[in-house]
């Protein structure tokens, strides 16, 4: 699942330049670490040391925090190697890595010709034989080119690539389901707090409107009678009937039925459950 620590190294010094390695190798396994602390280990100054970075950083290689000096008044940056953005470069290099070498194998001439080294022209072997295997332009003796060894050298790169290809995939596709998952796990928590907070806040409603209720309503209804009031007075809603005069007085207690009405509305087919809901928002309502 890692990243191998070598295809790392090969790619950082491709594109950023073999002096740079040292300073992914300060950065592997260490986050921000301060452009000076950086120079000082690596006994450079510090302007040696933002250029290399600043190499690094046109491929997105690289990240920075900065934070301002109180005494100096200047900004130090601290800077972290980029692990997933450098994974999916890598995935996209050796990509295209592999087509280029694949198309090339696809239209390579395996027959045998000759080049001058000098000027840099081909010659199929009868057009060779023609001029003597002696440039025409220059008199350098043409050499023979093996198709079939450069055949067999792309055979050995593209299988290299392609395995590196491979690994790199499989650490970017393994980066990113853990990313995925600390995603879920946030929005589940994100939700889980909202719904608790829309929790407290239907109770502190309840709350509220059991005070403003007059008591000898309270005192009288039973559990049962409740209930049915409530249903019926959902169903009064539903079927939006004109707010009686009592409707038009209590204006808690009508917000409250328009909201168990939309909440238990679509939970048409259990009954059952529908009771008990009502039941619950009625007692959290007291
Ligand atoms: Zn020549």
């Amino acid at each position: 699942m890692k990243l191998p620590d070598s295809l790392l190294t090969e790619l950082v010094k491709e594109v950023a330049g073999s002096d740079t390695i040292k300073v992914l190798d300060i950065l592997r396994n260490k986050k921000n670490v301060s452009e000076f602390k950086i120079a000082e280990k690596l006994g450079l100054t510090v302007n040696q040391v933002r250029n290399m970075i600043y190499r690094m950083q046109e491929y997105n290689l690289v990240t920075f925090t900065r934070k301002k000096d109180k005494v100096k008044g200047w900004y130090i940056y601290y800077w972290s190697f980029d692990l997933p953005k450098a994974t999916v470069l890598l995935v996209d290099r050796k990509g295209e890595r592999v087509t280029s070498i694949k198309k090339e194998l696809a239209t390579i001439d395996t027959s045998r010709y000759y080049f001058c080294k000098l000027c840099r022209t081909k010659h199929n072997e009868e057009a060779a034989l023609e001029i003597q295997f002696i440039c025409e332009a220059c008199g350098e003796l043409l050499v023979e080119q093996d198709a079939q060894k450069r055949e067999r050298e792309l055979k050995k790169q593209l299988k290299k690539n392609e395995e590196d290809y491979a690994l790199a995939k499989e650490a970017l596709d393994y980066h990113r389901m853990l990313v995925a998952r600390a995603t879920d796990r946030r929005l589940a928590k994100e939700k889980a707090e909202k719904d608790a907070a829309r929790k407290i806040a239907r109770a502190k409603l309840a709350a509220e409107k059991a005070k403003l209720a007059p008591k000898k309503a309270v005192k009288k209804t039973t559990k049962k009678a409740t209930k049915k009031k409530t249903k019926k007075a959902v169903k009064k809603k539903t079927a939006k009937k004109k707010p009686t005069k009592k409707a038009v007085k209590k204006p808690a207690k009508k917000k409250q039925v328009k909201k168990v009405t939309k909440k238990i509305a679509p939970a048409k087919k259990s009954p059952a459950k529908k009771k008990s809901i009502l039941g619950r928002v009625f007692k959290k309502k007291r």
